[in-house]
């Protein structure tokens, strides 16, 4: 068995392998595409201390840094079950797809997150040419242009907020009749003077020119009638799901299906832990989930050091 096993091989989990194998103990990693999220980023510019990278060169350092010590990789696994030990200091067991059981003292759950998508013609195409999913992240790449904001919920409110103060103008489009944020978020968007709010809209289309996005068409579904608007960017804000429904009877999860973690990254079971955007940490960033699975990674090492001797 190993000490530690990391489920999760993206800015979290390679963190945590890290700092698990710098402590000289036995560290695994389950990773069903290593290099997470970060695989699907284009351009990085918060990424502190380096102005700017890619998500696959990102990728590329992540997997090299874990390399450079004796980590056991398995990579294109996927996790399927988790069984917790049944008692205290006992084995933790992970199920993977392929059948194999993988044992160890002590777990990081690290699966991330996935954007929850529009499903509508033109948004994969575009993914990265004007389709965003990031304010944080993207934000600033569309100075004084025109964007829409996808979704009226919270997390779209306080997106066109945000890039209401960057951006040219903003149209948030929200498929309901009515926004969903916080009332002090809507008080604060109406007050906006570049802010338009579109309520009942279902957005049918992003448009392009082939390169990068140049508009979205939208259904109005009062009265049935299409239309067009123009601009350069949309952020889709309709939700970041976490990548946890395999963890579902195993530990506590928060209703949206977050891990739920203390300061040390604990989970509801001993000498489980998580970190990342799979857990209920409230920034997903990658910085925040390098810092997380270190975090992690040093409770864990906590815990180990803690357990009878055999
Ligand atoms: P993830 O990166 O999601 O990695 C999860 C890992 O778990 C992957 O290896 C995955 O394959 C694996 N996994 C999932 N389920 C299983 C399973 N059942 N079994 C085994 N393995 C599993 N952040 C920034 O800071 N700056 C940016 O510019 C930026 N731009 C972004 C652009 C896009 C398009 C996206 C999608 C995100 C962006 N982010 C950015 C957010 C950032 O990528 C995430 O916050 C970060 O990657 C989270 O790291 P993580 O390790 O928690 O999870």
């Amino acid at each position: 068995p190993f000490d530690v096993l990391i489920v999760g091989g993206g800015p979290a989990g390679a963190a945590a392998a890290i700092y698990t194998a710098r402590k000289g103990i036995r560290t695994g990693i389950v990773a069903e595409r290593f290099g997470g999220q970060v695989l699907d980023t284009m351009g990085i510019e918060n990424f502190i201390s380096v102005s700017h990278t890619e998500g696959p060169k990102l990728a590329a350092h992540l997997e090299q840094h874990v390399k450079d010590y004796d980590v056991d990789i398995m990579n294109l696994q996927r996790a399927e079950k988790l069984i917790p030990a049944r008692s205290e200091g006992g084995l933790h067991e992970v199920v993977l797809a392929n059948g194999a059981r993988v044992k160890a003292k002590a777990l990081i759950l690290s699966t991330g997150a996935r954007w929850r998508q529009m499903n509508v013609p033109g948004e994969d195409e575009y993914r990265n040419k004007g389709v965003a999913y990031c304010p944080h992240c993207d934000g600033p790449l569309f100075k004084g242009k025109r964007v829409a904001v996808i979704g009226g919920g919270n997390s779209g409110v306080e997106a066109a907020i945000d890039l209401a103060g960057i951006v040219a103008h903003v149209t948030l489009i929200e498929y309901d009749s009515q926004l969903r944020a916080d009332a002090v978020l809507q008080r604060k968007l109406a007050s906006l003077p570049n802010v338009k709010i579109l309520t009942s809209a279902m957005t049918t289309r992003v448009n392009g020119d082939g390169e990068k996005v140049s508009g979205l068409s939208y259904k109005d579904r009062n009265s049935g009638t299409e239309h067009d608007i123009e601009l350069e960017g949309i952020f889709v804000q309709i939700g970041l799901v976490p990548n946890t429904e395999w963890l579902k009877d195993a530990i506590g999860l928060t209703p949206r299906g977050e891990i739920e973690i203390d300061a040390r990254g604990e989970t509801s079971q001993p000498g489980i832990f998580a970190a990342g955007d799979a857990t209920t940490v409230p920034y997903k960033q990658i910085v925040i989930a390098m810092g997380a699975g270190s975090t992690a990674a040093l409770s864990a090492f906590d815990y180990l050091i803690r357990l009878p001797a055999e």
